[in-house]
C-alpha cells in the first residue's frame, strides 16, 4: 500500500521539492521522506480543505503548498535542523497554547515543527500499512484534542522527528522562488 502510493505519487506528483531526514521517537533510525508542493495547497488556494494544509500519503511522501515549502526552507536556512538537534513540536502539541508557553516555544508553530508533526504520520503509515489512509486521514480533521479521535494527531505531534533537509535536494523551482521573494521582484 506505501508502495503504491508512493509509486502514484512519484508519476504524477511531479519532482519532490526537497527530501528530508525523519523518524519517530521509537525508531531507531533516520528515513528520507520526500515532500512535494502544489499550488492547490498554497494559503490562497481555492481548492476547499487543500489551501494551507499538509497531508502524509505514506511512510515516504508528505504533500505541501509551496508557500509553506519556501517557509520551510527560509526557516532552516536561518537556522537548520539536522538529525543530531533535529525540530520537533514544542510541547507535543502545534495548537495548544498553554502546553507549547510552558514549554518555552512561541503561541504559533514553525514550518517546521508542523513538517515534525507530518513526519510523526509517516511513522504511523509506516506502523499501520494498508490501514492508514483510511484510518488516519478520518480522524485528521478533528486535530490534536483530549478524546481518543485525537489519538493520531496528538501521536503525530508527540512522535515525528525532523532531522533537516536532505543536502542538495532542493529543487531548482524552489530555490528560484525563494530568490525572487528575496530579490522583491
Ligand atoms: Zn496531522
Amino acid at each position: 500500500m506505501n508502495w503504491l502510493v508512493t509509486a502514484w505519487l512519484r508519476r504524477f506528483g511531479g519532482t519532490p521539492c526537497f527530501r528530508v531526514y525523519g523518524k519517530t521517537h521509537s525508531e531507531a533510525s533516520w528515513r528520507e521522506i520526500e515532500v512535494y508542493a502544489t499550488h492547490r495547497r498554497d494559503m490562497d488556494s481555492r481548492w476547499p480543505f487543500l489551501s494551507g494544509s499538509c497531508t502524509t500519503w505514506s511512510d515516504c511522501v508528505v504533500s505541501v503548498g509551496w508557500d509553506f515549502a519556501e517557509d520551510l526552507l527560509r526557516e532552516q536556512i536561518e537556522n537548520p535542523a539536522s538529525r543530531e538537534h533535529p525540530v520537533v513540536v514544542a510541547g507535543g502539541r502545534l495548537r495548544d497554547l498553554t502546553l507549547r508557553l510552558a514549554s518555552g516555544a512561541s503561541s504559533v508553530a514553525s514550518a517546521s515543527e508542523i513538517l515534525a508533526h507530518e513526519i510523526g504520520h509517516t511513522g504511523q503509515a509506516r506502523r499501520l500499512g494498508v490501514a492508514y489512509l483510511p484510518l488516519v486521514g478520518s480522524v485528521t480533521l478533528f486535530r490534536e484534542g483530549p478524546n481518543w479521535w485525537n489519538h493520531f494527531e496528538n501521536d503525530a505531534s508527540e512522535s515525528g522527528q525532523f532531522g533537516g533537509i536532505v543536502p542538495g535536494s532542493v529543487c531548482p523551482r524552489l530555490q528560484h522562488l525563494l530568490k525572487q521573494h528575496r530579490d522583491g521582484s
